[in-house]
């Protein structure tokens, strides 16, 4: 009887940035369906992951989605929310707050990272002592004199794509050592559980190379980029707006203080060091947006002033640590206010 490998992911209970932890599942094939709804509920330790105290120390994973594993053999990848002993979400448990399940809601993300050498603590391309050639070339190149980790970021866009997650596209970024890769998804939570499990099989097959994803979103300081997670978002109403007053007073229910900072707390960990204003960024403490506006919190994309004032918008605050179902959370209960 052939046997099935279920890798079950979470996120743990660690702070500022949640890291994710996963354990494998071997079921037998006749009574695997391939349904998320048919996959059983797990457990696992809380007190080993900050999300439970040892007396009782339960914390159950239930399945949200699931997709093949094409680098293991006979094996799928399950991402899973985490629930309290008696079935009700857990307080790490960002996906549970979103308040759309529906499809309305679309999210493209532009995840940028950094490979690093675990050895020097440096971004791939950066020597052990001092810096590289100040940034200008690296965004977008090709060649061995500023590009750095091409078969890291090759080959996890192919395992994402037999996956079948949903990638649209990956470049070299602006500092040496920093790639991105864009994920677009109909539904909040679609968008960020597929954001998560690349993220996965990215911390996954840099390990394979003993290298390092560094998602910190400033891991270099001075004049070297940050690292964002740009969030482009639309529901039907911004899709078939035809209305440049409603795109803007979308963009105005970002604008007041409480929004702000409610945005920028679920926004990912030490923004303040990358939302500096320069680096193709607004000041944290600051609310702008604008037309192609890449110094702005809120970008309004060429696309959407071209299609008659119907599309998107890309919120440029997030940042690369940021979880992307907090962020989505944030975004639609400010929309929807
Ligand atoms: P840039 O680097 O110029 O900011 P990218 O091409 O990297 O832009 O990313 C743009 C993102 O916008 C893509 O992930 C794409 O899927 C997303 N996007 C495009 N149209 C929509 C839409 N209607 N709703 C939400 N996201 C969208
Ligand atoms: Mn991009
Ligand atoms: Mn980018
Ligand atoms: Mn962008």
């Amino acid at each position: 009887m052939a046997k099935i490998k279920l890798e079950y992911i979470w996120l743990d209970g660690y702070k500022p940035m949640q890291s994710m932890r996963s354990k494998t599942k071997v079921v037998d094939s006749e009574k695997f369906t391939g349904k998320v709804a048919d996959l059983p509920l797990w457990s696992f330790d809380g007190s080993s992951t900050q999300q439970a105290e040892g007396g009782s120390s339960d914390c159950i994973l239930k399945p949200v989605f699931i997709c093949p594993d094409p680098d293991r053999k006979n094996a799928y990848l399950v991402m899973t929310e985490v629930l309290n002993a008696d079935g009700t979400p857990h307080e790490s448990n960002g996906r549970a707050t979103i308040s759309d399940t529906t499809d309305d809601f679309w999210f493209g993300f532009e995840q940028e990272y950094v490979l690093q050498d675990p050895e020097t603590g440096k971004p791939l391309g950066f020597p052990a002592d001092g810096f590289p050639a100040p940034q200008g070339p690296y965004y977008c190149s090709v060649g061995a004199n500023n590009s750095f980790g091409r078969e890291i970021i090759e080959e996890h866009l192919d395992i994402c794509l037999d996956a079948g997650l949903n990638v649209e596209g990956i470049n070299a970024e602006v500092m040496a050592g920093q790639w991105e890769f864009q994920i677009f998804a109909k539904g909040a939570q679609r968008a960020g559980d597929e954001i998560w499990v690349a993220r996965f099989l990215l911390d996954r097959t840099a390990e394979k190379y003993g290298v390092v994803v560094d998602y910190h979103c400033k891991p270099v300081k001075g004049d070297w980029n940050g690292s964002g997670m740009h969030a482009n978002f639309s529901n039907s109403a911004l899709r078939t707006a035809n209305s440049q007053e409603f795109f803007e007073s979308i963009c105005n229910k970002f604008a007041p203080k409480e929004r702000i900072e409610a945005c920028i707390a679920v926004y990912g960990p030490d923004n303040d060091q990358r939302l500096t204003g320069l680096h193709e960024t607004q000041s944290i403490d600051k609310f702008s947006f604008g037309v192609s506006d890449r110094g702005a919190s809120i970008r309004i994309p060429l696309y959407t002033v071209q299609h008659d004032w119907s599309g998107y918008l890309e919120d440029r605050r997030p940042n690369s640590a940021a979880d992307p179902y907090k962020v989505a959370s944030v975004i639609i209960e400010t929309v929807n206010s």
